[in-house]
């Protein structure tokens, strides 16, 4: 795990950062707090600071505070270590949003079973988090979750000025599955289908399951004819893909409908009408008759 020290003191950084070392932890540097808030805003920035209070710019209350009122999705736990040791001072450290208070000269036995309550404290947060936002058939994120990506990704498409395109992927005659084989099967089906599609798409696109047989993926950079070529690609996959029934000899095949919407540069970050206009052409798709990809041309 990667810490934090935010420190104006050279020898006590020093210290603090030789005993993070010792103890196995990755040690990231900040000699104020405007430093520190820095680091805190770039990708993979750590999860758990210890910082100092009084500090040249920015202090350590304030950084809490600001941490506090950033948007970030993960947890970041917060430890003032500090020479102010007065119970005002623990007060208002905690009001300020700390997590814990210690005060210097730190005991160092002390100090590493205060991070790991800190350790605990973020993996189970991750798990909630992880829990909350995926499929637990699939393993894809969920709608809400797979939403919650869209709206940063439109974000950056917007802000980089790149295009992003969606495709909605249906199951064709799902339900008959279920009624022939069972839902047991309906699950294997849904798996080997989700299989396909990940395999299919590059590592940074991402994929969501939307509804019960209906999955989205998002392909951030990639523009309508990308979405076309890959929805065509997928599609003739699946319908050359045999599905072995577990302890039988028989197999079953499926085809599935894909409809595909791109942003453009004049519509914005309006996400529900990208959705509706890859909603749109799916329906077209299954229309004209199903196993087959339409594009949304708006
Ligand atoms: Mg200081």
């Amino acid at each position: 795990m990667k810490i934090l020290i935010a420190e104006d003191d050279p020898i006590s950084r020093r210290v603090l950062e030789a005993n993070l070392l010792e103890w196995g932890y990755e040690v990231m540097v900040a000699s104020d707090g405007g430093e520190a808030w820095e680091i805190i805003q770039q990708p993979e920035s750590p999860n758990l600071i210890i910082s100092d209070w009084m500090m040249p710019r920015m202090d350590g209350l304030a950084l809490c505070r600001e941490i506090r009122n950033m948007e970030k999705s993960e947890y970041i736990y917060f430890i003032i270590l500090t020479a102010k040791g007065e119970k005002k001072d623990i007060i208002e450290g905690l009001e300020a949003g700390a997590d814990d208070f210690l005060t210097k000269p730190f005991n160092p036995e002390e100090l590493k079973y205060r991070i790991r309550i800190g350790e605990r404290i973020i993996n189970l947060e991750r798990r909630i988090l992880e829990l909350a936002n995926t499929d637990p058939l699939t393993g894809l994120l969920n709608r809400r979750a797979f939403l919650e990506r869209m709206e940063q990704e439109m974000s950056r498409a917007q802000r980089e000025k790149k295009p992003l395109s969606l495709i909605l992927a249906d199951i064709d005659h799902f339900k008959s599955v279920n009624d022939t084989y069972g839902h047991q099967i309906g699950d294997l089906v849904l798996q080997r289908f989700v299989g396909q599609l990940t395999t299919s798409t590059r590592p940074y696109d991402f994929l969501g399951r939307y509804g019960g047989e209906e999955f989205v993926v998002c392909l951030p950079g990639g523009d309508g004819l990308q979405a076309a070529s890959v929805s065509e690609r997928i599609r003739r996959q699946v319908e050359d893909m045999e599905i072995m029934l577990p302890d039988d000899s028989r197999s079953i095949r499926i085809t599935a409908s894909f409809g595909t919407a791109s942003n453009s540069i004049e519509s914005g970050k309006n996400i529900d009408l990208l959705i509706k206009r890859a909603d749109d052409a799916l329906y077209l798709a299954k229309d004209k008759g199903r196993n087959c990809v339409c594009s949304s041309c708006a």
